[in-house]
This record gives C-alpha cells, structure tokens and sequence, in this order.
C-alpha cells in the first residue's frame, strides 16, 4: 500500500484491513513516498517524520509492515519503480503482488509512469472512497480494467488534507487517526509551522 501518509488515517488502514481478509494477503506493506512526484508543489512532511507515523500507526497490527525503500531511495517515487524491485524480493512464480490504492488513485492511473507495466506487475486493489464512483474504472482502458479488483470497504470521509487543515485551524482530529500519531503530530508541531 503506498502513500504520502501525511499522515496516515484511518481510511488508509481500514483499506489495508479489509484487502488483506477479502484477498487472503500474507502480509500488507506499506510504503511512505519518498519525494511524492504528484505533490510537489506542495508543502509534505519531511519522509522521516511520514516514516515514524507510519510505524506508529501500525505497530499494533501483526500482519502490516513498513518498508523504507521509497525513501531510502531518495528522489522521485514511482509506483512502477517500486513495483520491480519488490518483486526481486520475492522468488519468481512464488508471490503476488497486489498494489493497494484508494479508488481515486485508480481513476488517475493513465497520469502515473508506465501504467501498462504496473498491470503486468501486479494486480491493483481499489478500495471505494465516498465521493468516488466504482463504474468510472469501466472508462479505463481494457488491459488495465483486467487488473482491478474493486473493494469496497467501511467508506470514511477522511483525507490527511482535511486532518492537516484541522492541526493548523485548531480543530479536533480525534477519532480521525490513530491517538499514536495524532500525539506525534503535536509533539512535532506538524501541520502548524508551515502553514498549508
Ligand atoms: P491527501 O489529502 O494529502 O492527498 P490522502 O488522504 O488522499 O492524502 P494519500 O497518502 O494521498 O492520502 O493516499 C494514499 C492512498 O490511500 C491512496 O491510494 C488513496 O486513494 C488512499 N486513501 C486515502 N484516504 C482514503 C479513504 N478515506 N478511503 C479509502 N482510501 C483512501
Ligand atoms: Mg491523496
């Protein structure tokens, strides 16, 4: 499962849940972006900081990992990339990938580098997202539509733009996000010193 995590909600890990009982998945990985290619213009939290409430928000969670290799890598981050070398990671004919996205990722794919690889790589799990319409992936083209699995799941309006809005209005953000992130949001002052 990729993603900014900036920060991570629970509407990113309710998606890792429920596709990793629907599909039978051995493990669900999730993997901050290092230098988010498609948020560039745009103020993100350093990787290190993504990186750690990642952690926390998954600690307690036997069968959900993180992995560093987007950050570590440095530089722009690409699904595709990613995909490639993870299936290094793996003996050839012995596990499949699947790419967890929320169905607005899905809906963008055609923007994303070399969107015809990343089908061949792996299968894309799409999780429904309120505001997002499941038919829309019959738009795609065919070879694509073939690897996406619809999920749907809980549907939870919650966006990690909505959270770092409410940090810098001083709203509440309980209940939102883990208490484990919300407390490293504030100890870190993320969301407030930057502004937007
Ligand atoms: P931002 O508002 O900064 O774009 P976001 O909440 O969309 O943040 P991302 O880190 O961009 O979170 O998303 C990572 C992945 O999680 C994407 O594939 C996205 O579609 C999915 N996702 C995010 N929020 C939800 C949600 N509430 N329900 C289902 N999927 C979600
Ligand atoms: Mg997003």
């Amino acid at each position: 499962m990729g993603g900014t995590f900036d920060p991570i909600h629970f509407g990113h890990l309710v998606s890792a849940e429920e596709a990793y009982f629907a599909l039978g998945l051995s493990e669900v990985i999730f993997v901050p972006t290092g230098n988010p290619p498609h948020k560039r213009a745009k103020l993100v939290s350093s990787a290190e900081d993504r990186y750690t409430m990642t952690l926390l928000a998954t600690l307690d969670n036997p069968h959900f990992k993180v992995s560093r290799l987007e950050i570590d890598r440095g530089g722009d981050s690409h699904t595709v990339d990613t995909l490639r070398e993870m299936r290094h990671w793996y003996a050839p004919g012995s596990t499949e990938l699947y790419f967890i996205t929320g169905l607005d990722g899905v809906l963008d794919i055609l923007s994303w580098k070399e969107p015809y690889e990343i089908v061949e790589l792996c299968q894309i799990v799409a999780a429904s997202r309120p505001g997002f319409n499941s038919s829309r992936i019959r738009d795609l083209p065919e070879p694509i539509q073939k690897a996406i699995i619809p999920l749907e799941i809980p549907l939870l309006a919650i966006s990690s733009t909505e959270i770092r809005e409410r940090v810098l209005d001083g709203k509440s953000t309980r209940y939102l996000l883990p208490w484990t992130v919300e407390h490293y949001i504030f100890k870190k002052s993320l969301y407030i010193r930057n502004g937007r």
